[in-house]
């Protein structure tokens, strides 16, 4: 499997999987892309209905990545996908059957025609889906580094979400650390709690004095300065990453299996997108030939993408144009994986992509509906609505009411669009993406309750916390990785 940049340079070189699995962006500033989608053929699909979560990462997992020996990648896929990993399940499933799933899908009922249910992916550590994809990324880069005697150092910033999925990913693996910034006291107790109780020591939590974007510009500063990023090994994990989009192609399967009795039926999802990376794996899967009718691209307020989809136009917002949601790890000014969709879109035009994307840093965006590619939108199933902080309410109290049960603000953003394309006897899975008490606060406004606290999570506040406050200043920062790294 050769990966190629969707702007085109180097275009006969080869890179491997492990070769492009700690880098971030291609020289050219693209994305990595395989130079073919592998094709799953009818008899594959059918063996695959029955096999577990972690003997079917393997199988997906192995054909994108054929130069990690079978027996490595299969001890990898069997290590990350345990039930003991992904247990944190609702206290009402602890006895059944769901509790030894990895991504349990549970029915809701019949809309329209057709049945709606949600797939569960926030049952790992940090109770949202980047486990699902991160805990992998954790033990292959534990893996890798150690192959070629290599150190990483993680540099991140984070508003919640992506930075405690990496620390608990990455927590206690030999040869990786993981600096990660957060803006001090400006995260919930529940998501402050849960990355600064982590006693790893290959773990450091830089609190900055200031807010998200503060930190976000502190990594970008280090990443810019070339010396000392390579003299320190400094690395990411953001959403752009390849084998953070390629692991989550495994619930598309899992998911359509679940929904299924046979491959000869169709399956829709609907997808709480912010940087499109989620979405990006549906339509991976969906280009192995997994027979997906329609991606359903969900936003919030910040709806980026859903305007690309409804319009053609694809116009990326300034800081000050980006709301603070109450679904907000989808609150995003530009979606970062767009453009591996928009390589695909333009038939794999790299001189294309690169004049878009350029577009977009010039001018802001760029415009596809007088151009034919924008009607082959549809050929790639995608469609896609945008919702409220009123219509989050609104669907988190009706799926309480009528199916007992609790969702977050980013699935229910999944859960209104989702009602919004159904179509008779096609199921509609809806990617629930976390868990309710990460979002408290909207719970109690929609329900006038408590959010569910898997058994797990009591007394999660009242650990001891280990963390050092920073004054939002880059050098300081830098300092402080340096003084951390033992160089
Ligand atoms: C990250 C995240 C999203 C958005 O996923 P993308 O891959 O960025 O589109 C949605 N919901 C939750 C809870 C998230 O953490």
């Amino acid at each position: 499997m050769n990966y190629i940049s969707t702007r085109g340079a180097g275009a006969g070189e080869r890179h491997t999987f492990s070769d492009i699995l700690l880098g971030g962006l291609a020289k050219d500033g693209g994305l990595y892309l395989p130079a073919d989608y592998p094709r799953v053929s009818a008899d594959e699909l059918a063996r695959w209905r029955t096999l577990s979560y972690a003997d079917l990462a393997f199988e997906i997992l192995s054909k994108f990545s054929d130069d990690i020996p079978a027996e490595d990648l299969r001890a990898l896929t069997r290590r990350t996908y345990t039930a003991q990993t992904y247990c944190h399940v609702r206290d009402d499933d602890a006895s059944g059957a769901l509790a030894t799933q990895i991504t349990p899908l549970k029915t809701l009922g019949v809309e329209n025609g057709a049945t709606l249910s949600l797939l569960e992916l926030s049952n790992g550590p940090t109770l949202a889906f980047k486990d699902m994809a991160m805990q992998l990324l954790g033990n292959l880069f534990e893996y890798t580094l150690a192959k070629h005697g290599e150190t990483l150092n993680i540099l991140g910033a984070t508003s919640g979400d992506t930075g405690s999925a990496a620390e608990y990913a990455m927590r206690g693996k030999q040869g990786v650390r993981v600096f990660m910034l957060s803006p001090h006291l400006k995260m919930s107790a529940f998501q402050t709690a849960q990355m600064y109780s982590l006693q790893d020591p290959n773990i450091f939590n830089v609190a900055v004095e200031g807010v998200f974007d503060d930190c976000q510009d502190i990594v970008k500063a280090v990443s810019n300065d070339h010396a000392f990023k390579a003299q320190y090994k400094i690395g990411t994990v953001n959403s752009i990453n390849w084998a953070r989009v390629v692991a989550q192609v495994v619930y598309y399967f899992k998911g359509y299996f679940a929904a299924t009795q046979s491959n000869d039926e169709r399956v829709s999802f609907a997808v709480p997108s912010g940087n499109f990376g989620n979405v990006c794996a549906g339509h991976i899967a969906r280009m192995m030939g997994l027979p997906i009718e329609k991606l359903v691209v969900a936003t919030n307020e910040n709806d980026v993408l859903d305007e690309f989809f409804r319009t053609g136009i694809y116009r990326v917002r300034k800081a000050a144009e980006t709301y603070h949601t109450s679904s907000p790890s989808m609150d995003i000014s530009k979606a970062s994986n767009f453009e591996r969709f928009v390589f695909d879109l333009l038939g794999r035009d790299p001189a294309r992509v690169l004049q878009l994307f350029r577009d977009v840093e010039e001018k802001g965006g760029f415009d596809l509906a007088a151009s034919g590619d924008f009607a082959r939108v549809q050929q790639f199933g995608f469609v896609s609505g945008r919702s409220s902080h009123a219509d989050r309410v609104d669907a988190i109290r009706d799926v309480f009411e009528r199916y007992d049960t609790m969702i977050d603000t980013h699935t229910a953003d999944g859960l209104k669009v989702a009602r919004e394309h159904l179509q008779p006897g096609i199921p509609m899975v809806v990617l629930e993406t976390a868990q309710p008490i990460k979002f408290g606060e909207t719970i109690r406004e929609a329900l006038l309750r408590e959010p569910e606290r898997p058994a797990a999570f009591a007394g999660l506040e009242a650990l001891p916390q280990r963390f050092e406050i920073l004054p939002a200043d880059v050098q300081r920062v830098k300092d402080f990785v340096a003084a951390h790294t033992g160089d």
